[in-house]
């Protein structure tokens, strides 16, 4: 099995360019983001408990989104691999999942980061809350705190796959095809 990380700041992109990668390369997309929206809408006490969390842009417990990671590893299987996407997001989950990945005699295949500049973020996500609608999307402040998370929490992981030599970025700035096609020149390699 492969097992990407699709790596980058809120906004970059991550989830319209994983549509492309998963139906080319044949990947299970796991969305952590969207796995707790989904148990948000269904009104689980999980979601209850997320929903403050995800609407003060801050991070649910890493063994939350571990545990949901891990149980897909278990019952996924006709597939070439994961794509993740929005996990890990902190050192400890990318030492959970080197763990996880272990135990299983795997590995992570590669790390692919999307990267667009800070001011570009807040732009972003603007324009996708008028199409999708996302309740972390609709609030300033919200989004200002998420930039923060990403640079104290999640930035951190680019120096800790750089050390791991898995480490891979593509400029997030141009058209959708332009990103996609940066991407698809990395994967081509693993
Ligand atoms: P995303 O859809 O990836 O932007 O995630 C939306 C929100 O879900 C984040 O701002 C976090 O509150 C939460 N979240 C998603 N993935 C994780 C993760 N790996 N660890 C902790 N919180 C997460």
């Amino acid at each position: 099995m492969k097992y990407y990380i699709l790596f980058g700041p809120p906004g970059a992109g991550k989830g319209t360019q994983a549509t492309a990668m998963k139906e080319n390369y044949n990947l299970r997309h796991v969305s952590t983001g969207e796995l707790l929206r989904n148990e948000i809408a269904a009104g689980t006490e999980l979601g209850l408990k997320a929903k403050a969390l995800i609407d003060a842009g801050a991070l649910v417990p890493d063994e939350v989104v571990e545990g949901m990671i891990e149980s897909l590893f278990n019952s996924v299987k006709d597939v070439n691999g994961f794509l993740l996407d929005g996990f890990p997001r902190t050192i400890a989950q990318a030492e959970a999942l080197d763990a996880m990945l272990a135990k299983r005699g795997e590995e992570v295949t590669a790390v692919v980061s999307i990267m667009i500049p800070d001011q570009m973020i807040m732009e972003r996500i603007k324009h996708r809350a008028a199409i999708e609608g996302r309740a972390d999307d609709a609030n300033e402040d919200t989004i200002n705190n998420r930039i923060k998370t990403y640079h104290d929490k999640t930035e951190p992981l680019v120096e800790y796959y750089k050390k791991a030599g898995k480490y891979n970025e593509a400029d997030g700035i141009g058209t959708i095809e332009e990103v996609r096609s940066r991407i698809f020149g990395i994967m081509d390699k693993f």
